[in-house]
């Protein structure tokens, strides 16, 4: 068997892989992020994906949503562009027009037996990277045979139940490193075990975040961290690289907001407010 290599991951080791921006630049450079997500009573979800994936800076974003968010996603973040599914509350098939640079699948999306088959549709043509997470994870765990059809370097962001429902129960942490270890290398993927020091496995390599906080086990932190990485692939940032610096800054922008707001009234809305600081913090 071989070796894993374990690295610390704090400031000093996300700085090296930050890219500047140009005075020049513009949006066009930073990528056109999709989140295709929600369903009938979960279209908050998709709001603040959408909103951590614009505020980590990518160029633009759109909302692949089924049509009775249309109105909910344009009135509570009018930076994002929307796109409706043809069905009223859950995702039904998977097209459009755009070509975007990176797609986020499965927040907020419901297990229905026929969003599991526009999810399988889209995998069988689809050659952009993707970050997939929560109910897109469960779909994967429902069929298992569309793990193969996963892009390389796919980020999937599990937390502890959506990631159990994937590998299968494990008997203690060691084991739960080991299946992870095993799925991430046999289907190529990048794999995060989240939860206090998130670990982000690909190849050999396992990551250990240091920063994050209690102020995080709230509604919706998840769905910004997804929002994030899907940010950070948007603008150029290596999916391996998105995974480890996404981590590190959701959670250091938590950090930063607890200081306002304490363990129990921070909640992920915050998370996106104070990424800013989080970015402003790296100097
Ligand atoms: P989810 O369960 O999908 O909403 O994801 C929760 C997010 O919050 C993940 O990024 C976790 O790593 C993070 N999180 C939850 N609880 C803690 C904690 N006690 N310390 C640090 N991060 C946490
Ligand atoms: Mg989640």
């Amino acid at each position: 068997t071989t070796q894993t290599e374990v690295e610390l991951i704090g400031k000093h080791e996300v700085l090296p892989n930050y890219i500047p921006r140009d005075k020049f630049s513009h949006k066009g450079q930073f990528g056109h992020a999709l989140i295709i997500g929600g369903s009938y009573g979960k279209m908050g979800a998709v709001t603040l994906a959408s909103r951590a994936t614009l505020s980590a800076g990518a160029g633009l974003v759109s909302a692949y949503i089924p049509k009775c968010g249309y109105t909910v996603l344009q009135s509570a973040f009018p930076e994002a562009m929307v796109i409706t599914d043809a069905d009223e509350e859950k995702i039904t098939s998977i097209s459009f027009e755009i070509k975007p640079t990176v797609i986020a699948f499965g927040i907020g999306v419901g297990t229905d037996a026929k969003t599991l088959n526009a999810f399988e549709a889209f995998l069988k043509t689809n050659k952009t990277p993707l970050v997939i997470d929560a109910d897109g994870i469960n779909l994967l765990s429902k069929k298992k045979a569309l793990l193969k059809l996963l892009p390389v370097e796919t980020v999937l962001t599990p937390h502890p139940k959506e990631l159990e429902r994937l590998i299968g129960k494990w008997k203690n942490d060691f084991d739960k490193l080991k299946k992870a270890k095993a799925f991430s290398k046999k289907y190529n993927v990048i794999l995060l075990i989240k939860g206090a020091n998130t670990i982000t496995l690909f190849e050999d390599k396992l990551y250990v975040n240091t920063t994050g906080n209690p102020g995080l086990s709230t509604a919706g932190s998840g769905d910004v961290l997804t929002g994030i990485i899907t940010g950070l692939i948007s603008q150029g940032y290596h999916p391996v690289v998105a995974a480890i610096f996404g981590v590190y800054l959701h959670g250091k922008s938590a950090d930063i907001a607890v200081e306002d707001f304490g363990y129990q009234s921070l909640i992920a809305t915050h998370v996106i407010e104070y990424l800013g600081e989080a970015y402003l913090d790296l100097f």
